[in-house]
Formats: C-alpha cells, structure tokens, sequence
C-alpha cells in the first residue's frame, strides 16, 4: 500500500511518487504575519502537520517549507498605526504563531522563509519573467503577469481565462495595466511604503510571485507537494503556476492538496468579515491544546469542518478516553501468560489506521481504527485477561501511532510537586481507611485539573482535558 492522494489540478486520487525516491519535497502557504492567526488557518496548517507526520512515520524523509509573508499592504497599514517599523510588527507576529505552533504540537517546518530575505530570488524571477515575454511595466514602476501570455492560465480553479477577474474590483494603483486580469509581480515605490533597490528598479515583491521564489529556492523548481487553504487556489495559487511554469518551462508541483474551510455559527471563518476564533485567545480561555488540535484534526480536509464548543468537547472526551486507558496500562499488573490473541488485534488496528491515512489522508477513518483497539483494550483490562507485558504492547503502539496524531499526553508528563503532594496525601488518607479525607482530595485534585480513580493496581492520575 502506498499512500494517494486526491490532486486538486488533474481531480485525480493517484499515488504519491516523490522525484526523489524516498525524499518528499512539500510547500504550505503560510501566514502573513500582521496579527495574530485564526483556527481556521490552523486546521489548513494542521492538516499539512498531518500529512508530513504521516509520511515521516512511513519511513519518508520529508523537507517541509512554509512561508511567511512579511510584506504586504496589511503589515504596512499596520506598522503605520502602530507607529513601528514592519520588521518589528512581522517579528512580533512571527512570534505568536511560533507560540501557537508549539501549543498545538504541530510540527515545526524545516524552512520557514521571509519574502523580505528573499528579494534577490524574487527580482531574479521576474527578470526571467520579462526576458521570456511574460511581465511588462507600468508607468509607475511596477511590473505585470501578462495573463494572454500563459494559455494554462485557469486550469487549477477550472475557469474560463476570459471571464476571470471580470468582476474582480482594480485597485486604485493598478490602472496602469493593460488587461484586467494581469497581476502585479513587482509594486512600484509609493512614498511612505518600504522599497528595495533592486535591478528591476525600485519597488516591493507583489505576493503571489514570493511563493515561486521561496517554494523554488528551498526545494527546486519542481517539488512534490504544495498545500494550502481552498481559498487559494484562486488567484494566488493559479498565479503560482503560471508565473513558475512560464520561468522554468517545468512542471511546478506535483500534487495540490487543498484544506476545506473551516466554519464557525455556519460561517466561514474569516478575518475580513470578523467570523473568528484565535487560536491564543481560547487557550487563555482555558481550552485545552490537545483538544483543540484535535477538533481541527479529526475530519477529512476535503470536508468542510464546523467549530463549536460541543465539537471541542467532544475531542475533549475522545482525548479523555485515550489518557483514561494509557494511565490504565501503566499501572496494569497481571501476572499470567501473554494473551495469544493479542498480537492480531494489534496488527488489525495498525493496519486498520494505515490504510485510512493512504486512502487520501482519512483521518476520522483512522481514528476509527484507534477507538476500535481502545475499547477492545479496556475489555481486556477489565477481564485481567492480558498480562503486564500485553498491556507495555498496547501502550507502545498507541505511542506509536501517535507519532501521526499528536494527542497523547507527553511522555515526560511529570505532576507539579503541589499537586504531586496531594496525591500522596491521599494515598496516605485511604490506607488509613479515611474515606472522607480522601474524598475531600480527591475533589481538590479534580478543581486542579487532575483526576484520580482507584483500581486494584493502586491510585492513577491523568489531567482532565475537557474544556475549562
Ligand atoms: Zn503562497
């Protein structure tokens, strides 16, 4: 089995076949860094974490680029009101999203580069660009995609050349271009805005054309997989194609994966029409991490997916389950002989949960497989029918498949020493056969955030994750 993936440009599920045996070369469209992101950039995010983690578990060597957009006309009126420089507004920025990468465990990328650290190759682009007869100038500096030049141009969103951006409103410094549909690959200097010297003259890279620089600088001018939001397909990721394949005379990317939106009320998240949820702000609310990465996770990327709090709790509850039954094994002792049935059940989840993923990443299917072995592991528990050796079996595979999901608690979760004293206390309290003062712990613990249970093999702990 390999995996397959479903491909945006041809509509096709076909197996992933990386240029490179072995070597899978992916690029995701970033943030633009001018305020903090929302969960649904994230789910997108996230879902490319899904993808890279999954291959890294099938024994891939993965190089994962990501960009991050530090110029643009939002960082700019932003730097502006804030009175700062738009390096230190982008620094700022760039900061939190590192915050809420490493707070949703997603993997970070290899290479995230900076469109203002990447002038050279994007003023290199262009020129090639305008030798081939693909760019032309306007009056004011800046430099255009000649649209009529690329007959491609449309496949990806599947539009007629000549009805796109019919509609689209022109922008105000944009009149000098000789067709509607042209976009801008380098922006003339306007005063007040930042501007490089550069052989095209003076100017600004336009957006689009710093996913081709970057995407090509980091990982060649074809590479295997480009992921990104649905939402930009079209222009930004159709003007990808076009300007990179125009340059290079080389197929751009092998496979387009594109997340579906994500909805909130029944709305598309969306920051321009204020329909959001960030991603800092609900974990200061108390949501849990693992929760929310879970939420964002658990539903097919293809599929639209709707935030809600009862989405967040029932990931809290499903996250439960798993801690429930990890803090379970680990205190599980039974001396008696292997379960012979075992390892079948095991191999059954594994490849239950494999063959999921390759079938075009389809998580909710693998978590299936994940739940199907919880309970069947719990009915074991319960039935002491496994021996403590088979319970380190169970718990080493649901850590291992974890490397794909990313849920579990950590290994190296280790009690605060407060928190650490009133267990103590309480197992202190019960072997004095002192209900009530055990009790009395045992609510204490739960308003900290911590749940005991008492079983035959001792006293276990796990931190509640539902929502707080
Ligand atoms: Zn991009």
């Amino acid at each position: 089995m390999t995996l397959r993936l479903r491909d945006t440009l041809s509509g096709e599920v076909r197996p992933l076949e990386p240029l490179e045996p072995g070597h899978v070369r992916i690029y995701t469209c970033g943030p633009t860094v001018y305020g903090p992101a929302h969960i649904g950039n994230f789910r997108s995010f996230l879902f490319a974490d899904l993808l890279i983690r999954y291959l890294r578990y099938r024994g891939l060597r993965v190089t994962w680029v990501m960009n991050l957009t530090d110029i643009d006309d939002k960082i700019i009126r932003g730097a502006i009101a804030a009175g700062e420089s738009i390096e230190d507004l982008a620094n700022r920025w760039i900061a939190r999203f590192l915050a809420d990468v490493d707070a949703l465990r997603m993997t970070p990328p290899d290479v995230l580069p900076r469109a203002t650290r990447h002038i050279e190759d994007i003023v290199r682009l262009i020129a090639t660009l305008e030798a081939k007869g693909h760019a032309y100038r306007t009056e004011d500096g800046s430099i255009f995609f000649r649209i009529d030049s690329w007959p491609a141009y449309g496949r990806l969103a599947r539009l007629d050349p000549e009805q796109l951006r019919v509609g689209e409103r022109i922008e105000a410094d944009e009149y000098g271009k000789d067709d509607v549909r042209d976009f801008a690959l380098w922006k003339g200097p306007k005063p007040g805005e930042p501007s490089w010297e550069t052989d095209l003259g003076p100017g600004r890279p336009g957006w689009h054309i710093e996913c081709s620089a970057m995407s090509m600088r980091h990982l060649g001018e074809s590479f295997d997989i480009h992921t990104g939001g649905v939402d930009l397909v079209f222009p930004h990721h159709e003007d990808e194609i076009a300007q990179s394949e125009a340059a290079t005379g080389k197929p751009f990317v092998g496979t387009w994966l594109h997340c579906a939106h994500l909805r909130m009320g029944g709305e598309k998240m969306a920051k321009s029409t204020g329909n959001i949820a960030r991603v800092a702000e609900l974990l200061e609310a108390g949501v849990s991490p693992r929760a929310l990465r879970y939420v964002l996770l658990a539903v097919h990327y293809r599929q639209g997916l709707d935030y809600s709090e009862t989405a967040l709790d029932a990931a809290g509850a499903a996250i439960d389950r798993l801690d429930t039954l990890l803090s379970t094994l680990d205190g599980y002792a039974e001396a008696r002989d292997d379960d012979p049935t075992l390892p079948a059940l095991l191999a059954g989840a594994r490849s239950g949960f494999e063959a999921a993923l390759d079938d075009d990443l389809n998580v909710s299917a693998a978590l299936a497989a994940l739940f199907d072995l919880v309970r069947d592991a719990n009915r074991r528990v319960a039935a002491r029918s496994i021996s403590t050796a088979d319970a380190g079996r169970i718990r080493d595979l649901l850590h291992d498949l974890d490397r794909v999901l990313g849920i579990l608690p950590a290994d190296t979760d280790v009690l605060e020493p407060e928190l650490a004293a009133l267990i103590e206390a309480r197992a202190a309290a019960r072997t004095a056969r002192d209900w009530a003062r055990s009790d009395q712990l045992r609510d204490e613990l739960a308003a900290l955030g911590i749940a005991v249970e008492d079983s035959r093999d001792g006293q276990r702990w796990r931190r509640l994750e539902t929502v707080g």
